[in-house]
């Protein structure tokens, strides 16, 4: 049988119809082939968010949470078997912080004026559609800690996450849109596509429908945002140092330094990333942080972690987010299944202490005072203004430190990680908007100020 130009195309055309139709229907929910077809599923959706009443929108909320709660295990299983980062009782312990204390409707509050000459209110509107960008070291936690606070306040989202975690990152999405539906809540409401790209990160920076991206990331996609003209919210790198003086509680600041350095393999962004001590009690914290796991290396094996860990100065992302124990056995070291964290003395350009490494590797800073102490750890932290922590009892040095190193995070006393709320006050974010200073975001960060007068009316004061 011969067949004519027209009719291959004819059937050309019946296959892809036909594919068309098949993904349609297999489709997993708000996941899309495309970038431009996800963005108007969104767009459709928030018109029908929009309408729902406040109460609505919470229930949407809450089955989010119910989610999150039933599928923490399985989503820090799938985060570290297609990441090779993390550990999953922590993941699970973030997922779970994720559905408890990232805030709801409740963030977005009503402020109001009445006198005389009427009532002014100050509500809270959502933007619309936001785009998200995420990472791969946190991936469906900061998808869904974004789902809770962007939809709280009225928004549907536009994910484009990291390559590196698309598994685990869309699975996130699909529950995001499972929670919503059943809810009474639109389809869509969370929305992103099937291979995540630059390209497709372009095609939503660059979107008309899209009014404000949040980047959760390195400094290169927090400045790719910040240069697309669109309102954007960075939530850029960091290398927090935690400072420790000669008032503080020595055994505590061991213990808790360790503990925060080495949750979830040190891959939070506010995790301790290096020691600043005083020379006077370095001794003594280092004695305190051997009994809590940790590993003394000597200078050879530090030679060896440099050039695996850094090779020709640029990060080796395979030792990103791995245990102390692996990361040591790459360079021929075994140790006990205790060893929690890596630690050495050296100078603050030390490569191992001056980068951002995102893994249980702590160097050792001695400071003869708290001048010195304070300039060497501003300096460690790069003007990222993102998270600084401090061991002490002088509150003078707690000030101090505090307005010089001027981060949106800073922990006295405690983990790193009592910041979002896990054995801390206050609530929890994974997006932490320290380069264009919204700091640790909510609902109510997604939102617009919007002023509504009513002239001469409606004060019955
Ligand atoms: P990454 O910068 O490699 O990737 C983050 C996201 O940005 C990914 O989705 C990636 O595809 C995208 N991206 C990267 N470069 C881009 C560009 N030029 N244009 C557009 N998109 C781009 O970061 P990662 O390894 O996934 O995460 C770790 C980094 O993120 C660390 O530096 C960490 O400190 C930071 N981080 C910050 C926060 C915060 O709240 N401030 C939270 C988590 C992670």
């Amino acid at each position: 049988m011969i067949v004519n130009e027209k009719e291959i195309q004819a059937i050309i055309k019946e296959v892809i119809l036909k594919m068309h139709k098949e993904t349609e229907s297999n489709k997993e929910p708000g996941i899309f082939p495309e970038m431009n077809q996800a963005i108007e599923a969104a767009v459709k959706a928030q018109k029908v968010l929009q309408r729902l009443t406040m109460d609505g929108r919470e229930k949407i909320i809450q089955s989010i949470r119910k989610k999150i709660r039933e599928n923490a295990e399985l989503l820090a299983g799938m985060g570290v078997e297609e990441t090779g980062m993390g550990n999953i009782p922590h993941k699970i312990l973030k997922h779970q912080l994720v559905a408890e204390k990232t805030p709801g409707t409740e963030d977005i509050v009503t402020t109001a004026w009445s006198g005389d000459r009427g009532l002014t209110l100050i509500e809270m509107g959502p933007f619309g559609v936001i785009g998200a960008i995420t990472p791969c070291t946190n991936p469906s936690e900061t998808v869904l800690c974004n789902s809770i606070g962007m939809i709280a306040g009225g928004n549907t989202v536009v994910f484009n996450p990291h390559p590196a975690a698309v598994k685990t990152s869309n699975y996130a999405v699909r529950l995001v849109n499972e929670a919503s539906m059943e809810a009474g809540g639109p389809e869509n409401i969370a929305v992103t596509v099937a291979n995540p790209t630059l390209e497709t990160g372009n095609i939503m920076m660059k979107h008309k429908a899209i009014p404000l991206i949040a980047a959760t990331g390195g400094p290169g996609v927090v400045t790719a945002v910040l240069s697309s003209g669109k309102r954007g919210i960075g939530a850029g790198a960091g290398n927090p140092p935690v400072l420790v003086d000669d008032t503080a509680d020595i055994k505590k600041a061991a213990r808790d330094i360790v503990n925060g350095c080495t949750f979830d393999n040190n891959l939070p962004c506010i995790a301790e990333k290096e020691v600043v001590a005083f020379s006077s009690i370095t001794d003594e914290l280092i004695h305190n942080m051997l009994e809590n796991g940790c590993h003394m290396i000597s200078k050879n094996q530090e030679e060896e972690l440099i050039k695996l860990v850094l090779p020709g100065g640029k990060l080796n992302r395979k030792c990103v987010g791995r245990s102390a124990k692996a990361i040591l056995s790459m360079i021929g070291a075994e140790v006990p299944d205790t060893v929690r964290c890596i630690i050495f003395e050296g100078e603050k350009e030390h490569p191992l202490i001056a980068e951002e490494l995102m893994m249980p590797i702590l160097g050792i800073v001695r400071a003869k005072d708290i001048e010195d102490a304070i300039e060497k750890a501003v300096w460690l932290e790069h003007g990222n203004r993102h998270s600084a922590h401090m061991h002490s009892k002088n509150v003078d040095h707690l000030t101090r430190f505090g307005k010089a190193i001027d981060t949106a995070i800073f922990v006295k006393n405690g983990p790193s990680y009592s910041a979002l709320g896990f054995g801390g006050e206050g609530y929890c974010t994974f997006t932490i908007a320290s380069r264009t200073g919204e700091g640790l975001t909510s609902a109510s960060t997604f939102t617009k100020r919007r002023r509504c007068v009513m002239s001469d009316s409606l004060c019955v004061r």
